[in-house]
């Protein structure tokens, strides 16, 4: 069995092969495995791939990572919060914050606009509809699109209102309102301030997952070049531009774009059409190590202004004491970017000094204290779901579903907003359909 991508994904499906005793090869290009989830360590301090958590959405599949991780994965608590102009705000938004802490004018447009989309008909299934609808112009504006606009890089008008995802699903104006009067009747709307996270950063779930599998099972500095087939079954896979393994199985979680331009025979028109249109956001972080027991005890803060090129910030020391060194902390601001922009070309230097100028401005950070600064690029971060994505998705998963030895995963494989849970869930199902084939 050949699994193409070493990230969480792909790991999941060796895992939880090798628990069914089935022989695998995982190949990644990296020289680590973990992809997009991983834990970076400089000097004394620790910083993730971006603002990660495990969330206990999925039961059966949380017992499993506990089975696995057992005393290191750790229970937290810490809400994360909303920056905006210079207070922090409950996240995700509650209207008693709203009320408290706006002046006077903007609560009476907010007021009336809430009113008048309350009234008026619910508009297209977009993004920017969505957000209206729900929450007025000028909460929607405020709080969502000007951060929407930053983290996916295209207009919200042709986002699917899918980017809300879970979170923004359950906070309805009618959950806001109820949680407003008190903050009992909201129950458990939202769950983000509970999570659980290990004592040494995410990375370790996969470190742990590839410690399972076997190192002699995970091939890394292998990418994957060419991808072989005789039109209804995948034959072979070239790593490095010449090693020709055969396929007998196959499992890609690589981001489906790269996959079908590696196919050989190169697969129909349409279908190339319809994955080159697919984009893809890619995140850029910029770390700075800073002197001081810490900024705050927020697990997140969200940045929806436009005049920040970040659109969130976390201490990685409030998920784990593990993470700084002792009197230390340090702040990771998310850029999220296409690959032409300034922000993921922009050499390090020029990058950490334009956003430490930035995170100087919100006033959290003093200059004397940040004593050091690196930064990380993560490519293929979100893929990003316009209004047309699911018909493109569509297209080719008819095409790659033809191939009887062939099974997709993974964010980018898929092309689906999905999560860790997700990912080990998918893991496990697919490692059970391809066992019974081997
Ligand atoms: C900023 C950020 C914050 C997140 N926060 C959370 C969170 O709090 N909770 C949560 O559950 N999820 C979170 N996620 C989502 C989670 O990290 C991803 O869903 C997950 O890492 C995706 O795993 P994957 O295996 O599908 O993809 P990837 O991690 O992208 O893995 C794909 C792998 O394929 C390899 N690859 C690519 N091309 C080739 C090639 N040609 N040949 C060989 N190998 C190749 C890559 O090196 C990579 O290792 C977050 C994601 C981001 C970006």
């Amino acid at each position: 069995m050949l699994v193409l991508g070493g990230g969480i994904a792909g790991l999941s499906v060796a895992y939880f092969l090798k628990h069914r005793d089935v022989p695998v090869t995982v190949y990644d290009t990296m020289d680590k495995p973990g992809g997009n989830c991983r834990t970076i360590r400089i000097r004394d301090f620790s910083f993730d791939t971006g603002a990660h958590r495990f969330h206990d959405k999925d039961p059966e599949i949380t017992v499993q990572v506990k089975g696995l991780m057992g005393d290191e994965l750790k229970r937290i608590s810490a809400p994360s919060k909303i920056f905006d102009e210079g207070r922090m705000l409950s996240f995700p938004l509650e209207l008693r914050d709203v009320f408290i802490s706006m002046d006077t004018s903007f609560m009476i447009r907010a007021g009336i606009d809430l009113l008048k989309s309350r009234c008026g008909k619910r508009g297209a299934d977009d993004f920017e509809s969505f957000a209206v609808s729900a929450y007025g112009r000028s909460m929607a504006d405020r709080f969502l699109l000007n951060y929407s606009r930053k983290l996916w890089g295209i207009p919200c008008h042709e986002l699917s209102s899918e980017i809300s995802g879970e979170r923004l699903r359950h906070m309805t104006f009618v959950t806001l309102l109820k949680h407003f009067i008190s903050r009992r009747y909201a129950g458990n709307a939202h769950y983000e301030g509970d999570f659980y996270y290990p004592e040494r950063g995410i990375g370790q779930l996969p470190e742990m997952m590839s410690a399972r599998i076997g190192s002699e099972n995970i091939q890394l500095n292998s990418r994957v070049t060419g991808i072989f087939h005789n039109e209804k079954r995948m034959e072979g896979i070239e790593i490095n531009g010449t090693a020709l393994v055969n396929a007998c199985q196959v499992v890609s979680t690589l981001p489906v774009v790269d996959f079908i331009a590696m196919m050989r025979p190169a697969p129909p028109q349409d279908i190339l059409e319809a994955a080159r249109a697919l984009k893809f956001r890619n995140i850029r972080l910029a770390v700075f190590f800073i002197r001081g027991r810490g900024i705050n005890k927020a697990a997140t803060m969200y940045f929806p202004a436009g005049r920040y090129i970040f659109t969130r910030g976390y201490e990685p020391k409030n998920r784990s004491g593990f993470m700084s060194p002792q009197g230390m902390t340090s702040f990771v601001a998310e850029v999220p970017c296409f690959a032409d922009d300034w922000a993921w070309r922009a050499d390090s230097p020029a990058f950490t000094e334009k956003v430490r100028e930035q995170v100087l401005e919100t006033g959290l950070v003093r200059r004397e204290d940040i004593v050091g600064c690196a930064d990380e690029r993560i490519a293929h971060a979100y893929p990003v779901l316009e209004r047309d994505h699911r018909e493109k998705m569509v297209t080719i998963s008819g095409y790659l579903s033809g191939f009887d030895n062939l099974e997709i995963s993974g964010r980018s494989g898929l092309f689906k907003y999905l999560w860790i849970h997700n990912l080990v869930r998918e893991g496990r199902n697919i490692a059970g359909r391809v066992a019974v084939r081997m």
